[in-house]
Formats: C-alpha cells, structure tokens, sequence
C-alpha cells in the first residue's frame, strides 16, 4: 500500500524505513526492504507492523547500500504471510520487485513462466513481475528497458518499483493506474507513493504519468513511456507542510 525508493549517497535502508513510516496512515499487513550493496541484493520482509520488520532487521542486519526501495503491504493475492511481504526476487536473488496494485492477468503469466522452469514461492500476483524483469534484463541488460517490456504484458493497476544487482546505481519505477511520485534531490533521488515519504529531504517533486516508466540515478532522472518515447516532465514544488 505503501512504496518508496531511493539512490543517492546515504544508507538507503534509513531513508526507505523513515519514508514507509510516513506512509503507514494509509495502513498495511506487512512491510519489507531490499538494499544493493558489495555487488549483490539483501532484502528482509516481515508480516505485521513496521516494528516487526525493524526487529528482524536489529537481528539479522542488510549490509549498507546507497541504493534500496520499500514496501508496505495490503494484500490483494495471497495471505499476509512473510513469504507473500514484498520485495520479490527473481530464482537468482539479482532483481527485487515492490508493487502496489493488482496484476489481472498474472495466472497466465505464472503458467509462462513455470512452464520456462522459473520457480514461484508465493501466492502473490507481484511475483510474475520480479521473474519476468530476470528474463528482459538477461537479454537488454538495460533495467529501464525490461521494465517498459515487461509493462506492456502486463494488465491491471500497478505502480512498480525495482531494482537489478547488475545496475546497482538505478532504481527504475512504473504506473499504470496507481500513483508514483519522483522526489529530485542534490546527487539523490526518490521514489513514493506519497510525497510525504520524501519531503524531509526533497521538496522538487515530478509526478508521473499514465504509462509511464521512471529511471533514477543520483545525476538525475528520465522518463519514458511505455512504449520508450521520451515523455514530458512535469516537474512542481511541494510547497505544503507535514505535520512532524
Ligand atoms: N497485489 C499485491 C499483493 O497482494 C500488492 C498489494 C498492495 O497494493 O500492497 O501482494
């Protein structure tokens, strides 16, 4: 119910929890974080509230990445179980998935895809999406691209945020139906749901549009269709203030 994104220079893990805490009002089942870090993804993810997820995480601690995305969960497809929390990996733990929304035609897209000998774990219609940008990238090695392949397959209401071990600098984000705002910072960027997830740190917002795909790096940002057409950027000041 909840999505945030970050690439910049400090710890992402920080700057994602305290931006899912500024959007736990909309309300959730789970949580859950992956972060890019020493060449690889660590993610953590935990049913129940927010204090679950950051106990696991006092626990069994994610190395430090300046790249990482979150999630709170309201389940649509399968129960509110740590296995359904998002993020979702692909078989080889190199792409993490967060996504609010439904994918409609994701039982076709599973019989695909474990048909192809992919391996799905849980009950979410989110997870089709982690294997099927595993398979883009394999061929393109362009994040961006995979996620604008891999949208046009897809039907529903999304907002998609992901990341790739192999392109640690890029968070890349989607929308159909569903809201995602960029948040542009100096050497940083943001990805939410809600401003209020970025707002400490950035006030240059761009909301995107329909069908569109979003690429951030700590230089800047591009966006696109769907379809790879450079789109217009809408960029705004967030002149409104949040209570503490
Ligand atoms: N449909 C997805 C799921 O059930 C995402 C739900 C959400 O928007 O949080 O896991």
């Amino acid at each position: 119910c909840g999505i945030v994104g970050y690439v910049g220079t400090q710890p992402a893990l920080d700057v994602v929890l305290a931006g899912l805490r500024r959007l736990e009002y909309r309300g959730y089942d789970s949580a859950g974080v992956a972060v890019l870090a020493d060449g690889g993804l660590a993610a953590a993810k935990k049913a129940g509230k927010l204090g679950s997820l950051e106990k696991e995480l006092a626990t069994n601690p994610l190395p430090v990445g300046a790249t990482g995305i979150g999630h709170t969960r309201w389940a649509t497809h399968g129960a509110p179980t740590d296995t359904n929390a998002h993020p979702h990996l692909d078989n080889a733990g190199r792409v993490a998935v967060v996504h609010n929304g439904i994918i409609e035609n994701f039982a076709c897209l599973r019989a695909e895809l474990t048909g192809r000998g992919h391996d799905l774990t849980s009950e979410t219609d989110t997870e089709v999406v982690a294997h099927l940008l595993a398979e883009e990238f394999s061929s393109c090695a362009d994040l961006g691209e995979a996620m604008r392949l891999v949208c046009r397959r897809l039907e529903g209401a999304f907002t998609l945020v992901a990341m790739h071990a192999d392109e640690p600098d890029v968070v890349v984000g989607a929308r159909r139906n569903s809201p995602l705002v960029v948040g542009v910072g100096q050497g940083e960027a943001f990805l939410a749901s809600d401003v209020a997830a970025f707002i400490a740190h950035t006030r240059s917002a761009i909301e995107l549009g329909q069908d569109q795909v979003v690429e951030l790096r700590r230089d800047g940002v591009t966006v696109t269709g769907f379809d790879g057409r450079p789109a217009d950027v809408r960029s705004y000041h967030v002149d409104w203030d949040v209570s503490a």
